[in-house]
């Protein structure tokens, strides 16, 4: 049945929930103070990654931290005015990380992230956007034998799950693309994974196809709900209500301010992270790199080369650290020495982050008519089109493809 739902967010999720549901039938309201696609969704690595199954908090990894705290380009940093509130996250992170619950993790996650570009593939033909999809692999690359050895449980959780991975070393790295370092040892090859060369450009081309089809964009803040019968019944927004028949909850890191006024409160965290946009440069990987002890990515995109990645744990309000965007910057020359280029962009963005590393997709237990779809920290871009998918499979009452028990917001 054609029902009018709202849609809180107007990052890559919220669009692929609202794109899914619009496909069905459905009337669509997208509500943003923002432009589409310009807050966490823009400023990405552009990967889809398929085969980015393996959680964050792993195994010994704490081991590591005391060390990653001392250095300015870690993958890791943690200010010290957040500390004490970011600790009851850390605790629920350390807790995920023993072997049995990385394994049931990443069951639950390798189905929602392999079938991406299935998923990906219809909205971008839609939108009219198929080359912002590039199928070519990409590639994590090590400095020394030890280094390549402390991501070995990673590259066994993922061939567990049939993820595919070859591996190059010595000459054979240089050969493969003579732009990386000779310092690299091991290059680890992904050849299924894909990446998107321009993902703000993706994000305005679905809300422009979603406008083109009838759905109306909101460009106001959604403060709470009116609910009649223990339904939503309306979305109170800054200068008003949005009448609605349902509702979707998709506003990254600031959605547990609304799903916890439905009495679904969830520890989400931000985990901050940065990326510098070099102009021009002389030259670019022939496929998306990531440093296999940095942890930050570098892709080829139309408007240069991006350096994405680290995570800062410093909440939501404080101002951006940009020296940590200028550590990515050494860290593209480390990756690609003769790299030259023109002006450096840096920009800092808020991934949703919950301590399990999985996001929170379904049916709110509480309202019948609410719904989730946050909370996708690292992989927001792999995983926006298969959760726009079961978005709207459970809106318009039917089953998923694929078991999100895992995902409930109850789990916490
Ligand atoms: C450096 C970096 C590299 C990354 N690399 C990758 C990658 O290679 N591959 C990958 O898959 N993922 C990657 N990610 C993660 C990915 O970018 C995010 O998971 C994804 O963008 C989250 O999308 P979203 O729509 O949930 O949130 P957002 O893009 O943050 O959108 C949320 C929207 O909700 C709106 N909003 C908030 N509050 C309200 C409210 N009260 N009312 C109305 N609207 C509201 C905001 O204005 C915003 O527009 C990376 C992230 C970073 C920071």
């Amino acid at each position: 049945m054609r029902q009018n739902v709202a849609v809180i967010g107007a990052g890559v999720v919220g669009l692929c929930c609202a794109s899914y549901l619009q496909q069905r039938g459905h009337a669509v309201t997208v509500i943003d103070p923002r432009p589409p696609g310009e807050y966490c969704s823009l400023g990405n690595a552009g990967c889809f990654s398929r085969a980015s199954c393996v959680p964050l908090g792993l195994p010994g990894l704490w081991k590591k931290v005391p060390g990653w705290l001392m250095d300015s380009a870690a993958p890791l940093s943690i200010s010290a005015r957040y500390a004490h509130r970011i600790a009851p996250w850390l605790w629920r992170f350390h807790r995920s990380s023993s072997m049995a619950r990385v394994s049931r993790i990443a069951d639950a996650l390798h189905p929602l992230l392999n079938c991406t570009l299935d998923k990906w593939r219809p909205l971008v033909a839609r939108a009219g956007v198929r080359e912002l999809i590039v199928q070519n692999g990409y590639a994590f690359a090590y400095e020394s034998e030890a280094a390549f050895l402390s991501d070995a449980l990673g590259r066994e959780i993922r061939l567990e799950r049939g993820v595919k991975i070859e591996l190059l070393v010595g000459p054979a790295i240089r050969e493969f693309d003579p732009a990386l370092s000779p310092r690299i040892t091991h290059l680890v090859m992904f050849p299924e994974q894909g990446h998107c060369p321009n993902p703000l450009r993706l994000s305005r081309a679905l809300a422009e196809r979603l406008q083109r089809d009838g759905a109306h964009f909101v460009r106001h803040r959604a403060k709470g709900f009116e609910s009649t019968g223990g339904r939503v019944t309306r979305v109170v927004i800054d200068n008003g209500t949005v009448e609605t028949d349902a509702v979707v909850i998709a506003a990254g890191a600031h959605s547990n301010e609304l799903s916890s006024q439905l009495g679904s409160k969830v520890p989400l965290e931000t985990e901050r992270g940065y990326h510098v946009m070099l102009e021009s440069p002389s030259i670019t990987p022939r496929i998306p790199v990531m440093a296999g002890e940095g942890k930050y990515f570098a892709t080829p995109m139309e408007g240069g080369l991006r350096i994405a990645g680290t995570v800062e744990l410093a909440g939501l309000d404080a101002p951006p650290k940009f020296a940590r965007a200028d550590a990515l910057l050494a860290g593209a020359k480390r990756l690609l020495p003769e790299l030259r280029h023109g002006k450096v962009e840096r920009w800092m963005g808020h991934r949703p982050s919950l301590p399990d590393s999985m996001p929170v997709i379904g049916r709110s237990a509480r309202i019948p008519n609410a719904f989730f779809a946050f909370g996708h920290g690292h992989v927001g871009l792999t995983a926006a089109a298969p959760t726009g998918e079961i978005i709207a499979d459970i809106v318009s009452g039917g089953e998923p493809d694929i078991d999100i028990s895992a995902f409930a917001a109850e789990r916490f």
